[in-house]
């Protein structure tokens, strides 16, 4: 059937051969997010197929503050950020992997959710998956339940659903 968002955000998105490194497909994002209200619709869209089952959502840097900004607000719900290295202060747990293009790692602050505490990750593109991944595993460290991911955008070709099955992963579009 046809979904009129995945559709606008479909004909927004623009995709950069070679960017940042031979090989990679970079999807840019940013005209969707300058197209007024996509947004707003993009957010709609992940609350009805997560709606009741999160009440934090845990973004991940830089790009997936943006879409769990929106979500967050939309559900007043608790928003959580996984940041960068050295970004947030106080004590952190910090999980380390590799990602399409480098070696990264994220961290989340110690004691940034209550044990229990039901989390939907939300980050712009799933590729490989291991961001994402890694983000799970914070949400294990600090005793949360990851109820499952919401990207913008998956890579169907990198794999990354399968990586994070058997939670549910939620695209608005999937691109080859
Ligand atoms: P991965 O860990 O492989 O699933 O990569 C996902 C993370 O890297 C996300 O935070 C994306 O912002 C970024 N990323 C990886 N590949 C791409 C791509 N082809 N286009 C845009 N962003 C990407």
């Amino acid at each position: 059937p046809a979904d009129p968002v995945a559709d606008d955000v479909l004909a927004h998105l623009r995709a950069y051969p070679d960017y940042p490194s031979p090989g990679v497909l970079f999807q840019d994002l940013s005209p969707v997010l300058a197209r007024p209200g996509l947004l707003a619709r993009v957010a709609d869209a992940v609350v009805v197929r997560f709606g009741g089952a999160f009440d934090t959502v845990l973004a991940i840097e830089a790009r997936g503050f943006v879409l769990g900004a929106a979500v967050a607000q939309a559900t007043g719900t608790s928003l959580v950020l996984a940041r960068k290295p050295g970004k947030l202060p106080g004590q952190v747990h910090r999980v380390r992997y590799s990602l399409e293009y480098g070696e990264a790692a994220l961290e989340l602050q110690r004691g940034a959710f209550g044990p229990g505490a039901r989390v939907l990750l939300v980050d712009d593109v799933l590729a490989t998956g291991g961001t994402l991944a890694a983000a799970g595993e914070l949400v294990a460290l600090e005793h949360g339940r990851t109820v499952g991911y919401a990207v913008v955008v998956a890579i169907s070709a990198l794999g990354g659903a399968r990586r994070l099955a058997p939670l549910d992963s939620f695209a608005l579009v999937t691109v080859p």
